[in-house]
């Protein structure tokens, strides 16, 4: 057997397997340089043109997921603060957020000074879970934030009845499913309103940051695009009247961000379809491994394959008994080693963050995340590049070559203490 790179065998993933065309996000095309020329020749950089580039950005996007409305908005935390403000609701209430997805969808209701209240996971989607979500209802609940992590749609048929029974806004946080449909509609059109980042990271990037709304109704849009424009109506090519209706601030999009967007939106398809390839060929091969679980997809849904989480169970893994937390960080080490671009995500369930501990939770009261961070890897990035197929099967090859010394890394181990990181935040005191 080969031996492992973290003991000085030869590394599996080499650096020309891992070509920065291959695996570099986003990619960045002539179409996108000549989107940019095209704003800085037309001299119109704002989003207030009639027929600019966010305009344009705005109707394709409402095309592409099929909902009435959508506005181009700064970023995707801010689109989120955008949707709870347009529907009104009163500073206080408390929205439904899920322990664990990017700390932005609880941060858009604490700028409107609404108060998150954490709901755990779903085992298998990773998304909120319906029955927590309906036994964290109280009767000053107003709004559900439902994310659909990784880029998996969440239960949705579930948390409509839900919003329905108890008068909730349902808003989606869709900032990493562009592209993902439930029961054959996008993410973007299930909710009552949605949103998504642009930021470069995701799967619909701009250069930069950016955000979207999208809804099916033509009040909250109306709202929307008043509050991110200092209150005011713009009316198209009538003269900017300089009244504010309302209190409200800054927070629009540029047209070189939209012009970005739009190259990468011509693309989303062809992208999303190749990613769907890569990353199931690979999920195929490490699927194999002996107490390795990938991610399921209901029949039901699509995934935009955001993030790659893989689960591991020990137990199957012939090692039961070791902590899964500290079989992690062994894995962790051989696979990085092996070139595997393994990486951190969310490691404490949100409401353990230092942030929130004025919010009085225990990390400890959100066992499914808990467990799930504890006993999963995350991949990030290089499989959003569609060339990315050849070297997505070197890292199944690290993971099989890796899994092939589960022996001597299960003993490893098991001779470990591991904390587990909210532990650690929580003693910090930062
Ligand atoms: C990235 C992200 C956001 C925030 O988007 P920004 O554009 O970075 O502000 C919100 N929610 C989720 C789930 C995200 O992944």
């Amino acid at each position: 057997m080969t031996k492992l790179a973290m003991f000085g065998g030869t590394r599996t993933v080499t650096a020309q397997d891992a070509d920065p065309a291959l695996i570099c996000w986003p990619v960045v095309t002539d179409a996108e340089r000549a989107g940019a020329l095209r704003v800085f020749d037309s001299g119109q950089f704002t989003s207030n043109n009639t027929d600019g580039e966010v305009q344009l950005l705005e109707r394709e996007w409402a095309r592409y997921v099929g909902t009435a409305h959508c506005a181009a908005v700064s970023n995707g935390t801010a689109a989120i603060e955008l949707a709870l403000a347009a529907a009104g609701i009163e500073p206080g209430a408390e929205v439904l957020v899920p322990a664990f997805t990017f700390i932005a969808s609880a941060i858009g209701p604490v700028q409107r000074s609404l108060r998150p209240v954490f709901v755990d996971i779903d085992p298998v989607t990773f998304c909120m879970d319906p029955a927590a979500a309906e036994a964290a209802i109280t009767p000053r609940t107003r709004a559900v934030i439902v994310v659909h992590l990784h880029g998996l749609p969440a239960d949705m048929t579930a948390f409509r009845a839900l919003a329905d029974r108890h008068g909730l806004l349902l808003v989606e946080d869709a900032a990493q499913s562009h592209a993902a449909t439930y029961q054959g509609a996008r993410t973007g059109s299930l909710g009552d309103i949605a949103t998504f980042s642009l930021n470069v990271v995701k799967n619909l990037p701009t250069c930069g940051e950016g955000g979207l709304v999208t809804t099916g109704s033509a009040e909250l849009h109306r709202q929307v695009e008043l509050r991110r424009q200092f209150g005011e109506q713009l009316q198209g090519a009538k003269e900017r009247d300089y009244r504010s209706r309302l209190l409200a601030g800054n927070e629009k999009l540029s047209a070189v961000q939209a012009s970005f967007a739009r190259a990468q939106l011509d693309r989303l398809d062809e992208y999303h379809a190749a990613r769907t390839r890569n990353v199931t060929a690979f999920l195929d091969r490490v699927g194999a491994l002996p107490g390795l679980l990938t991610p399921h997809t209901p029949a039901d849904r699509t995934h935009a394959w955001h993030i790659l989480r893989l689960r591991f169970d020990v137990t199957a893994m012939g090692h039961a008994g070791v902590e899964p937390g500290a079989m992690r960080a062994m894995l962790h080490r051989a696979l990085r080693a092996e070139g595997v671009p393994v990486q951190p995500y969310q490691v404490v369930p949100l409401p353990g963050q230092p942030a929130f501990r004025e919010l009085g939770h225990q990390a400890e009261d959100f066992p499914v995340t808990c467990e799930v961070i504890e006993d999963s890897l995350t991949l990030q990035r290089w499989h959003l590049n569609p060339s990315s197929g050849p070297v997505l099967q070197r890292i199944a090859d690290a993971f099989e070559k890796v899994w092939g010394h589960l022996d001597v890394l299960g003993t490893a181990a098991a001779g470990q203490t591991h904390r587990p990181a909210w532990r650690t935040a929580q003693k910090a005191g930062v």
